[in-house]
């Protein structure tokens, strides 16, 4: 059901540097999300270029996708690190199950 695009190392490396500083192997995590409660707003999590693909932990990063559907763009590309992104992709986890849950008590209604 994902229709999700992969993002072309164009795009990634393009949205590193926006979320990198002077020093460019290191970025700080992107993520605004508010159920974080990250304090000023953004995550403060350091993140270094070479962290990226690993596997769980904090230190890791992914280049996150703001919209499922959108485009190869830096603009709906976000860097963020392991934590975010595990607790991004786990409240997405729990929406779909919940949508799904939802379809099929529609589908037991109509069948009634
Ligand atoms: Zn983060
Ligand atoms: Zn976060």
């Amino acid at each position: 059901m994902s229709d999700k695009i992969e993002f072309s190392e164009a795009t990634k490396e393009e949205a590193w540097i926006r979320a990198c500083g002077e020093d460019l192997l290191w970025a700080r995590c992107e993520c605004r999300v508010r159920r974080h409660r990250h304090r000023n707003g953004r995550c403060p999590n350091k993140i270094h270029w070479e962290w990226r693909g690993r596997e769980g932990g904090s230190t890791y990063w992914e280049a996150h996708h703001k919209d499922p559907e959108g485009p190869d763009d830096p603009d709906n590309c976000l860097i963020v690190c392991g934590t975010c992104h595990e607790e991004i992709t786990a409240h997405q986890q729990k929406l779909r199950e919940i949508r799904a849950a939802a379809a099929l008590e529609r589908l037991k209604n109509l069948l009634e």
